[in-house]
């Protein structure tokens, strides 16, 4: 059966950063990439909807080591998709991808210090089995064959087409069309704007509102910065530069929500028409950051309200009907196509089934150890990003982390790390602290965080650097079971041999 030393689930945006630091920091660990879907790109890859694109800068969604190079700092999905297939051939990663390759369970042994992995092979349906020191899940947080979607009362009278934008049908004839997309999370909110320029008329229902913000989509600073110095020291700069703005944001938003809605209800106030119903449409009854906020780049949500492209509905459907949509209110909305952008379908670990010697893993029961393994559960780290600022920001520091723990068995010479759970006092709270109605739906399926560290989740990327880069690796951790080489160094140090 082959083994490796490390094998990395997913080839999205994390699992090619994941591979690229593992090479890097760690040349001598063997190690393979097991890819669900045909091609490297994740979401990416996944995505077609028009006007895909990134709602934080790519300066931080960007890896640390590869600069961004493109010239907006809000990117289309084509170019982000470009950016982690480049990456992944400039650092020799593409050939460690096995496609068409779904890992499904995973069972820990602690006498054989590994787990053994089972694989569905998508293509031909066959299946196979490999063994690993390390398993390493960057397989995203959403089931890839559906998104989340609700059953709407009536639907199946509607005589036009329903379509959900994670599978976008390439061959969909929009231009021309009315089109009403139900949602107000940025799918939606980029939706929108890229239709609303040769659809009939877009319409964006909403059950409720959400926080717009408008930014940029070119970063001057950056711009000038990258025309001054080479491109990495450009790149590092503008990403610290963007991460303390964001986090700057978001604690002003924890620390003075009243001053944060104030500022932002002017700048939506500002960028539309007089008179604008904005508590309606634009005043959540949350805080800011309680949910994610949508950026809206170089205002173009606005700006196709303000050219009566398209405009906001804030109700709730009571029915669909065979021309639209019926709505509490009584009105009605005609539609050739509805766009049902209602959001993700969480899942942790890819829906891969775990087992430590031969007890089921129950990532709900378990407590998350620095946001990145669980507690009880040995050799297995997962990447999961931040949820108010980019992703790839923790995924880097994840990767970094999980070289540091390998070296550090390394020279412990043991093959297996378990980390502790917190007391059995210590309170827990949701994995993920949104209120979002995706987020809650799915809160029994990811693991708790703790009260302290390292089982709680900062969301910050500073405190984050020094847990992750810096501070004691195996802080409430065992490491156990020598290798070989680590039970003759022992035997040594004891001087039984
Ligand atoms: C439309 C959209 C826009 C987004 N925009 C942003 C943004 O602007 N900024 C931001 O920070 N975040 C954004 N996100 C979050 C985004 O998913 C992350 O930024 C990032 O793409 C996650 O990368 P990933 O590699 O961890 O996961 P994914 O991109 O989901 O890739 C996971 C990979 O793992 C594979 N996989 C899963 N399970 C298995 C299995 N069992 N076996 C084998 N392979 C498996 C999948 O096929 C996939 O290729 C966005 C998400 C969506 C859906």
């Amino acid at each position: 059966m082959e083994h490796v030393d490390v094998l990395i689930i997913g080839a999205g945006l994390s699992g090619v950063g994941s591979a690229c630091h593992l090479r890097t920091k760690r040349p001598g660990t063997s190690f393979a990439i097991l890819e669900a879907r045909d091609a490297i790109g994740g979401t990416w890859d996944l995505f077609r909807y028009p006007g895909i694109r990134s709602d934080s800068d790519m300066f931080t969604l960007g890896y640390s080591f590869e600069p961004w190079v493109g010239s907006k700092a809000m990117a289309d999905g084509p170019s982000i998709l470009d950016y982690i297939r480049t990456t992944a051939r400039t650092h020799g990663i593409d050939d460690k991808v096995r496609f068409d390759r779904r890992a499904v369970s995973a069972s820990w042994s602690t006498p054989d210090a590994r787990w053994t992995v089972e694989v569905e092979q998508t293509d031909t349906g066959g299946r196979e089995v490999l063994t690993c020191g390390f398993l390493w899940g960057n397989t995203g947080y959403y089931r890839y064959d559906q998104g989340y979607r609700p059953d709407f009362p009536g639907e199946e009278h509607f005589g036009g087409i329903l379509v959900h934008p994670q599978h976008w049908p390439e061959d969909l004839e929009w231009r021309g069309k009315r089109i009403v997309v139900v949602g107000s999370g940025a799918t939606a909110v980029t939706l929108v704007p890229a239709l609303a320029g040769e659809a009939a008329h877009v319409t964006m229902l909403q059950r409720s509102p959400t926080y717009m913000v408008s930014r940029p989509v070119d970063d001057k600073i950056a711009n000038w910065l990258r025309r001054h110095l080479p491109a990495p020291a450009a790149h590092a700069i503008v990403r610290w530069k963007n991460v303390l703005l964001t986090q700057f944001s978001f604690e002003l938003s924890r620390r003075a929500p009243d001053l944060v809605k104030k500022g932002i209800r002017k700048g939506v106030t500002d960028a539309l028409p007089e008179g604008y119903d904005v508590d309606t449409d634009f005043t959540p009854r949350y805080d800011p950051w309680d949910q994610r906020l949508c950026l809206v780049p170089d205002g173009d949500l606005f700006t196709a309200i303000n050219d009566g492209r398209a405009d906001l509905v804030t109700d709730t459907i009571e029915t669909f009907t065979r021309t639209g949509i019926r709505l509490a209110s009584g009105i009605e909305l005609a539609a050739d196509i509805v766009v049902t952008a209602t959001g993700l379908a969480l899942q942790l670990l890819g829906g891969i089934t775990l087992d430590v010697d031969g007890t089921e893993v129950v990532p709900g029961d378990t407590v998350a150890y620095k946001g990145i393994m669980l507690c009880g559960v040995p050799n297995l780290a997962t990447t999961f990003g931040y949820t108010n600022a980019s992703w790839t920001l923790k995924a880097d520091l994840t990767a970094e982390y999980v070289c540091r723990l390998l070296d550090l068995m390394d020279v412990r010479g043991t093959g297996q790390c378990t980390p502790s759970a917190p007391d059995a006092g210590e309170p827990t709270e949701p994995f993920i602290d949104f209120s979002s109605g995706y987020v809650t739906r799915s809160a029994a399926d990811f693991p708790k965080q703790g009260a302290t560290t390292p089982w709680r989740l900062h969301q910050n990327y500073l405190r984050d650097t020094w847990l992750l880069r810096f501070a004691k690796v195996d802080d409430a951790m065992t490491l156990s079971n020598p290798t070989p080489a680590g039970a003759v160094a022992a035997a040594q140090a004891a001087g039984t041999v």
